[in-house]
């Protein structure tokens, strides 16, 4: 190693992490909950003012650091630090910092603001590393604004055409016609001139830090999530059909009822859901005609089903299109049809076995040192995100993984959303070290 430092000895500062996130959260707090002037949540839309704010901080921290920053056709954002090989892709650190419009000051935010501490630490110890290390703010991975999750990703990864991305346009339109992505790009000054594409702009790996969104971490009272993959879910439109008629004079004997029938078929979902481990959502749930003294002739939901194997899920959806066939013609008095729509099919994805082996030897390690470790207690665990993230798209083109960290009460898109400044730190310890890992990993020979 041509550096005096060696890498078990890089921490990232916590006071620093937790200060350089509050910092970049003035651009874009909202829906204040506490007294403190951290204590509120964000609404910092993908490409906003707020966005636009704290992007040129970003690209001020990359100066300050004295590190090549540049943007894309997509606005997303890489700031690299060179290593000893100029001619090896780095090894990035990705995630984002727009938010949902009642969202926290973590969620994406924490893995881009960890990766640029991680930078910082490796730029004030001058530790050197094998080949380039860097860090990436996707654009509107919320998708909360330009109706796409996860979009820019996407299009990096070849997956989502530019122009699809380009002609986006944004759900709520404040004042005027709705603007599209590329419109609010060029006027925000983050078109970039790099194309967005991973083979003009290759990675080693993709690492992400992410809060867990979810309660688990915390009810098991562990602190960090060695993410192995995401769940497979498809999305569906359900169609119930019977027979409108008067709520007074149709005997229950004599009903086409397609509510209850709906009723029925989202209880059964769930109890099918309990028995194959996965997870059932009706999100939406309609009727027509909808009025108090009319049996409806139309019953329509929305069915999310979720599992952590294609095949599996698969069974799922099998098992319930048999059951909402039996309830609908003999659970229902005189009979109901249902119709299945698919909306979204996403199949399971699994990250790559290098990354994982990186991400858990560093959890391993960071971990040991705490106190709660004492006694032997391995205080990280496998885990399968529930949600989707833009390290779905890089997972297709490069070796990717991530790191979760403990969610206060498991709430997120929310603007008490929480990981205490500990936790933090950990997490962006455990994503540093991980990406040393790898990047020394990548300089062995292989034999
Ligand atoms: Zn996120």
């Amino acid at each position: 190693m041509g550096s005096l430092t060696s890498s078990s000895s890089l921490t990232i500062n916590q006071e620093k992490l937790a200060s350089s996130l509050h910092e970049s959260c003035q651009f874009g707090a909202a829906h204040r909950w506490g007294k403190s002037t951290e204590e509120t949540g964000m609404a910092r839309l993908a490409l906003d003012d707020t966005d636009k704010q704290v992007r040129d901080w970003l690209m001020e921290q990359a100066k300050t650091l004295g590190l090549k920053a540049f943007v894309d056709e997509m606005g997303n954002q890489f700031i690299v630090r060179p290593g000893k090989h100029s001619d090896m892709p780095p090894v990035m650190m990705g995630s984002h910092l727009d938010t949902q419009p009642t969202g926290g000051r973590y969620d994406g935010i924490l893995g881009v603001i960890s990766g640029l501490e991680a930078l910082r630490t490796l730029v004030d110890s001058g530790y050197e590393t094998e080949g380039p290390i860097g860090l990436v703010n996707w654009t509107n991975e919320e998708g909360a604004r330009f109706p796409k999750m996860a979009v820019s990703s996407g299009v990096w990864a070849e997956a989502v055409p530019l122009q699809t991305a380009w002609d986006l346009r944004e759900v709520l339109a404040k004042d005027g016609a709705p603007k599209s992505m590329k419109e609010e790009l060029d006027r925000i000054g983050y078109c970039g001139e790099h194309k967005a594409s991973y083979k003009s702009n290759p990675f080693a790996a993709h690492f992400e830090l992410h809060i867990e969104q979810g309660p688990i971490l915390e009810d098991e009272k562990l602190k960090i999530g060695v993410v192995k993959g995401v769940q497979a879910f498809k999305w569906f439109n359900i169609t119930v059909k019977g027979r409108d008629s008067h709520a007074g004079t149709t005997p229950l004997y004599a009903r086409k009822d397609p509510v209850l029938a709906a009723c029925k078929l989202v209880a059964a979902a769930n109890f099918i859901a309990h028995e194959f481990q996965g997870l059932a959502t009706t999100g939406i749930f309609t009727t027509d005609p909808g009025t108090v003294n009319t049996m409806a002739h139309t019953a329509t939901f929305t069915l999310d089903l979720r599992h952590v194997q294609d095949e599996v899920l698969a069974e799922m959806v099998k098992a319930c299109e048999t059951e909402f066939q039996r309830i609908c013609k003999d659970d229902s008095e005189q009979g109901c049809e249902v119709q299945w729509e698919l909306l979204v099919d996403s199949p399971a994805v699994e990250f790559h076995s290098d990354c994982i082996a990186a991400v858990e030897a560093s959890a391993a390690d960071v971990c040991s040192s705490l106190p709660e470790a004492q006694g032997g207690k391995q205080l990280w665990k496998y885990m399968i995100s529930g949600a989707g993230h833009d390290s779905c798209y890089t997972n297709m083109r490069v070796p990717t993984s991530m790191i979760f960290t403990p969610t206060r009460s498991g709430i997120s898109h929310n603007p008490t959303e929480y990981c205490s400044p500990e936790d933090c730190a950990l997490g962006a310890n455990v994503l540093l070290g991980a990406v040393l890992r790898y990047d020394k990993q990548r300089a062995k020979p292989s034999s």
